[in-house]
């Protein structure tokens, strides 16, 4: 996603591999949520969920309704074995969005999905402490740490542009 973030988690967070998010590898073929889909390409036409409580912003691939609960979804194009530090704050991020926006409803987990494999991500305390820490690490910003690349379009789907003062994309508001 971004390395500003990984950064940061990584030096925040190395040492404590200890697994804060129980995440069940699942088969591909089940990995999409069971339910209707109440945001993705076809419904919101790229329109990006904001939360003003937050500060955060995102767009994930899809948001499957399944009774009182909203389930994120996220295709990455890549392989991997385990869900990526960055990806788990970004699924962080879009649980805190979806109740911000959503009160009543429960976001009880996510699914991050990748070309050969897919992890449910539960909504836990844990993660939500992680991505309010980082939040306040990119609000706080001093230039440290520093943003170690000069791509827009690393910046462009980050939940963390509004306030990031790194950031590389002027965002409208
Ligand atoms: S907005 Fe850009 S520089 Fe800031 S955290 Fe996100 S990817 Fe990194």
């Amino acid at each position: 996603m971004n390395y500003l973030i990984l950064s940061i988690l990584a030096a925040l967070f190395l040492s404590s591999i200890v697994i804060l998010i129980i995440s069940l590898r699942r088969n591909a073929k089940d990995a999409v949520p069971v339910g209707s889909m109440v945001y993705g390409d076809l419904h919101s036409k790229g329109t990006t969920m904001r939360s003003r409580t937050y500060g955060l912003s995102g767009k994930p691939d899809m948001v499957v309704r399944s009774g009182r609960n909203l389930i994120p979804y996220e295709y990455k194009n890549t392989d991997s074995l385990k869900p990526r530090e960055g990806h788990l704050v970004q699924m962080g991020a879009y649980f805190l969005i979806l109740e911000d926006l959503n009160p009543g409803m429960k976001v009880p987990y996510g699914i991050i999905k990748y070309r050969n494999s897919a992890f449910r991500v539960p909504n836990s305390s844990q993660l939500r402490g992680k991505v309010l820490y980082v939040t306040q690490l990119i609000r706080n910003n001093v230039g440290e740490p520093a943003r170690n690349h000069e791509n827009p379009m690393k910046c462009m789907p980050c939940s963390f542009r509004e306030m990031c003062a790194q950031s590389l994309i002027i965002v409208q508001k």
